[in-house]
């Protein structure tokens, strides 16, 4: 087979007998194929001498950069894992995957890989490459690394400990130097941190700098107050803002790459008594969830989720709090629908993320481009998939409507507590029952709740049986239910949660809700027929990832405060 190579290689691909000694050289010291380091010294054509490689090992070829792995596959192997043994899973039949790797003979990567996995494999021949291009592509490093603004000092940056807070010379002058650093410090501090905010306030005799952190305000530095103008002047230099007016509010985006990441910040100031506060909301691409699988519903919710949007036409609305995740879920909805064959148009109010291949048009209102003009404007481009921001009014409900009931799919959001509460508040908008129940098929009520951090994860021995079957647990599975709390560690910045966990409650129209529709009955009434037909509520969902040990019991109860008042008057669902 060798023999074979050598021939076609020198014969026929033209590799220098002299090239071939070396290549051959450096396939024994550095232990790769051959095939590889005739590649690496550019005997020839890499296409052409992997197919020749591969022609005579009977191996197959994966060509990596022309493939768009799905994340169920990619998720076959952890990322450390593929790293390591430069491997790339690239599809699934029965219970063997077939991965990309450098030498498909190599049986301490078949081993690893098969140890690692549970998996059978089957190899096939990949370039180094396309491997390496392939890694950093579906894995990338979630390092941190400011290089655009601070180049000189990444290295010493990125190996730094993390950071619960900074420490500030108080002689800090307000010159650019100790200015600069200092943003530097609080944005790697941010990323490290998954902040999802910095407050930048300036007060009479000090500043404050704090992370919105899974949802609450964390402190994190306290800079003198003679750097206040020059700390709101910076931010405003990098967001393109006009550093001399400081009186109104400004709305701008900073661009800065991390790690090869690009991150971008939405940046707005405001003037306040003590001078310019200034807001920074993180807008990192990578870490927009759009893999539906990861979103935190139950698998059965996921199934009937996936169903209604994959109907031909209809409406589907997910609805919650703000900051409730609605958005995510709606755009990782998209990202599921996303097909060359369609036609998808958004009308966004702001647009958060650009999604390649989707039209977002950016509500102005203060222009005269409302929702319902969208709307409007969209039917007339020949759309197969809608998304609107939000349902606000009953013109913008109509036209939803009408684009649903013509062929179209529509997703929205609005900021309803429940599933059957939507519907409610549908109607009340003075939207007609009939034509709600024709264009509706599904929707799902959300909160988005902290994690109990793993770090520090203990038993909450305080939690008696009797307490969990009056939050609705089943008295058997009570008396021998673990329930799980935070202790606070470092890594949580002692607060007992790290991450954050969506609670989902997914009602799916059928012939009676539609009847009870019909007659206009109440919420209440809804929500019993919509639990009769597999429906679980927000406060069963949660207390199932209670019982998994996700979430603690206050978190559970306090994000599910309605379907308690429920409990509470009397209700019962059964
Ligand atoms: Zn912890």
């Amino acid at each position: 087979m060798l023999r074979q190579f050598h021939d076609i290689a020198i014969n026929q691909l033209r590799v220098d007998p002299k090239t071939m000694a070396e290549a051959e050289v450096l396939a024994r010291t550095k232990n790769v194929l051959l095939v590889h380091a005739l590649i690496r010294l550019k005997a020839a054509d890499s296409n052409k001498l992997l197919a020749a490689w591969a022609h005579c090992h009977k191996l197959q070829i994966a060509d990596l950069d022309a493939m768009d792995i799905p994340a169920d596959i990619i998720q076959l192997i952890q990322d450390q894992v593929a790293r390591q043994a430069r491997a790339i899973p690239i599809d699934r039949v029965g219970n063997n995957i077939i991965v990309a790797v450098e030498n498909p003979h190599d049986l301490n990567t078949i081993n690893l890989l098969q140890l690692k996995t549970g998996y059978s494999l089957k190899t096939v021949l990949a370039s180094e490459e396309k491997i390496v291009k392939a890694l950093a592509r579906y894995y990338p490093q979630r390092g941190l690394e400011l290089d655009k603004y601070t180049k000189s000092n990444a290295t010493q940056l990125r190996n730094k400990p993390l950071e619960s807070r900074l420490v500030i010379d108080e002689s800090s002058s307000a010159d650019d130097g100790p200015v600069n650093d200092l943003i530097n410090r609080i944005m790697m501090v941010c990323l490290q941190r998954g902040a999802s905010d910095i407050h930048v306030e300036p007060y009479e005799n000090y500043m404050r700098v704090r992370l919105r952190i899974d949802g609450a305000l964390q402190e994190i530095a306290r800079p003198p107050a003679h750097m206040k103008a020059a700390m709101a002047s910076r931010l405003k230099v990098m967001a393109g803002l006009k550093i001399e007016e400081k009186r109104l509010p400004q709305d701008g985006q900073i661009s800065v790459t991390i790690e090869g990441r690009p991150i971008d910040f939405r940046i707005n100031t405001l003037p306040t008594w003590h001078g310019e506060k200034v807001v920074l909301r993180i807008l990192d691409k990578s870490s927009l969830q759009v893999d539906m699988t990861k979103l935190g519903f139950e698998a059965d919710d996921l199934r009937r989720f996936k169903d209604s949007i994959h109907k031909p036409y209809g409406m589907v609305f997910v609805t919650g709090p703000t900051g409730s995740g609605k958005t995510t879920t709606l755009y990782s909805a998209l990202a599921e629908l996303n097909q060359v064959s369609d036609n998808i148009m958004t009308a966004e109010d702001p647009v958060e993320f650009t999604l390649d291949g989707i039209n977002q048009v950016h509500i102005r209102a203060e222009f005269g481009l409302t929702f319902a003009d969208a709307l409007k404007a969209f039917l007339r481009q020949d759309p197969d998939i809608i998304m609107v921001g939000e349902v606000r009014d009953r013109e913008t409900g109509e036209i939803a409507i009408k684009a649903a009931l013509t062929g179209h799919m529509v997703l929205s959001t609005l900021h309803t507590n429940s599933a059957a509460d939507t519907i409610v508040r549908l109607q009340n908008m003075g939207l007609e029952s009939f034509n709600l129940i024709s264009a509706l098929q599904c929707v799902v009520a959300q909160r988005l709740a902290r994690r109990i951090c793993a770090n520090c994860k203990i038993l909450d021995t305080s939690i008696k049986p009797d307490y969990l079957v009056s939050l609705g647990v089943p008295r058997d599975v009570a008396a021998t239910a673990k329930v799980h709390k935070g202790k606070g560690c470092e890594l949580c910045g002692g607060t007992g949660m790290k991450g954050r966990v969506a609670i989902h409650e997914v009602m799916v129209m059928n012939d009676e809700l539609r009847a009870a529709i019909m007659r206009t009955a109440p919420a209440m009434e809804l929500k019993a027929i919509g639990m009769r037909h597999g429906m679980r509520t927000l406060r069963q969902n949660g207390l199932i990832k209670m019982l998994r040990g996700e979430m603690d019991a206050l978190e559970v109860v306090s994000n599910t405060a309605a379907d308690d008042e429920a409990e509470q008057s009397g209700y019962h669902a059964a």
